[in-house]
């Protein structure tokens, strides 16, 4: 296994080309800098990683119009062209998965331990939606007795892609894949925190034959190039993946032209812990899926609702367990929890560690940072919890697990729905006829039943409530990146009505 100190490294050679220019722009095929810069810095030790081309207006609208121009022969590529450049973008990201995975975790703050499995995620992204691009525009045949009626569908046309910095390279892959395999161009606006692997991105999309102005990469703010992207009249759509308040932003920016939107927004996901359930697996899931990923993921399950006959119980095996999760470096291959990806996210953090208490709920384990330098924390949990506290209802995002007892399934039914989101819910119980029962009447967009999140790329992806709006993966992502057509043919001479006859 390679060690830290190989680690740092291979990460300095990877950096230094980015020390000399700064992080530049892609506009039809061409690097672009800014007027003006930014600086992206390590979460680990505040150091400067590279100054960063600040998207304007301007840039945002060089890169629509780029991408406007690349659209009809895109557009019109056969579906195999596409599939085989698609597969080749893949072959690439593999051959330097490991320069994507170290610059995200540097750039972040992620573990090694997950991102070296992340930029594989990206490439197996690209080649899903690869395969699905020869059939993106197949339709059906829908026949009356008069009419054929045949469908087909069409790319939409240029879109705007905006990402987070939460495992921001998988993302950014999970939104763009599709996009290009449907035959759309794409303006790319990431996460001001994270802009290192989706400039990689750009630059492997490129070496593999995209033609230029299919993929544009504008860097920014999100007030900046971000507004001025959802405002753009050549832009079609905006696929977006972050929080609720600005995904509510952006559906008012783009309402003046009439902007297509997608929505992966934020969750408060309740796992809900029964107590005839296989208790070791739902620990291991428990912790799994709020601890990993520093816990700055969208579908991490970041409320625990356990069944008081063994809250006592499962609530003393996970102190215990949370207490040895080793946090660390996170190019360290045996840190479990890196640093968070900023002081100002950090700052949002730890100020839920006071209003947990302000509340009344009890602090059972960290709620400490670690080290005097970058943004690191013990990971919290707080027990004792009811549905109605802050740190019950409002989106932490990080390692910060909020534990509620429950008595019965209505009870447990009633929290798990007492949310404004609805992404995800993970139900632990070996009584299957509940599972089902309880399935059916949870809010959210995905459920795992005695599972942590395991995706599979053909099955719908995305929330209800203040979670989300459309869905992604298989089919259904083309489903927003193209439109509907429907051609009637007349199959012979049924009746018009004759007026002025
Ligand atoms: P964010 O909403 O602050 O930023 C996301 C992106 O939007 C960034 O690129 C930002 O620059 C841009 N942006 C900000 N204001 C904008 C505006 N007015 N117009 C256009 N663009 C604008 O989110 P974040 O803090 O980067 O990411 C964390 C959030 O993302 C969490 O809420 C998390 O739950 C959510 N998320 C959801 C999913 C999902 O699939 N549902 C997946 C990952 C992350």
């Amino acid at each position: 296994m390679t060690d830290l100190a190989t680690h740092l490294a291979n990460l300095d050679g990877h950096l230094a080309r980015f020390r000399d220019t700064g992080i530049l722009n892609l506009i039809d095929g061409k690097d672009v800098t800014g007027d003006d810069w930014f600086e992206s810095r390590s979460p680990v030790d505040e150091s400067l990683i590279a100054r960063v081309a600040l998207g304007t207006e301007a840039t945002v609208d060089a890169a629509a119009k780029a991408a406007k121009a690349a659209f009809p022969a895109w557009a019109a590529l056969p579906g195999d062209r596409r599939k085989a450049i698609l597969h080749r973008i893949a072959d690439l990201i593999e051959a330097r998965a490991e320069e994507i995975a170290l610059c995200e975790c540097w750039d972040t703050g992620q573990a090694w331990r997950f991102m070296s499995k992340a930029a594989l995620r990206g490439a197996g992204n690209f080649r899903f939606f690869a395969d699905l691009a020869p059939g993106a525009r197949d339709g059906k045949s829908l026949p009356t007795k008069d009419h054929l009626n045949v469908t087909s569908r069409h790319p939409i046309g240029p879109v705007g892609v905006i990402t987070p910095w939460n495992t921001p390279f998988m993302l950014s892959t999970w939104k763009i894949a599709p996009a290009l395999a449907a035959g759309c161009t794409v303006v790319h606006k990431p996460a001001e925190f994270s802009p290192l692997t989706a400039r990689l991105l750009a630059e492997i999309c490129h070496e593999a034959g995209l033609p230029p102005g299919v993929l544009n990469l504008v860097n920014g703010m999100g007030e900046g190039a971000g507004k001025a992207l959802t405002e753009h009249p050549d832009i079609k759509a905006i696929a977006f993946v972050g929080e609720s308040r600005t995904g509510s932003m952006i559906m008012k920016q783009g309402a003046d032209t009439l902007k297509r939107v997608h929505f992966e927004l934020g969750g408060k996901n309740p796992v809900i812990v029964f107590d005839d359930a296989d208790l070791d697996r739902a620990l291991d899931a428990v912790i799994f899926m709020i601890y990993s990923l520093n816990g700055e993921r969208c579908t991490s399950s970041s409320r625990l609702l356990v069944q008081e006959t063994i809250a006592d119980r499962f609530h003393k095996m996970l102190v215990a367990r949370v207490n040895k999760i080793r946090v660390g470096h996170p190019l360290d291959p045996a840190t479990e929890v890196g640093p968070l990806i900023h002081k100002t996210h950090f700052d949002k953090v730890t100020s839920y560690i006071d209003i947990g208490q302000g509340e009344g709920a009890t602090l059972a384990a960290g709620g400490i940072r670690v080290g005097d330098k970058g943004w690191f924390i013990r990971p919290t949990l707080f027990t004792n919890a009811r549905s109605d506290m802050r740190i019950a209802q409002e989106e932490v995002f990080g390692p910060f697990l909020t534990s509620i007892t429950f008595r019965d399934e209505e009870e447990a039914l009633a929290i798990a729905n007492g949310t404004a989101y609805g992404l995800t819910g993970y139900v632990w119980t070996s009584d299957l006829t509940r599972a089902l029962r309880f399935g059916e009447r949870l809010e959210a967009g995905m459920i795992w039943v005695n599972s942590e999140n395991v995706r599979h790329l053909p099955t719908p992806f995305g929330g209800v409530k203040a979670s989300g709006i459309g869905r992604d993966g298989g089919d259904w992502s083309f489903e927003f990146y193209m439109e509907q057509k429907n051609v009637a043919f007349a199959l012979g001479h049924h009746k018009i009505q004759r007026l002025g006859a």
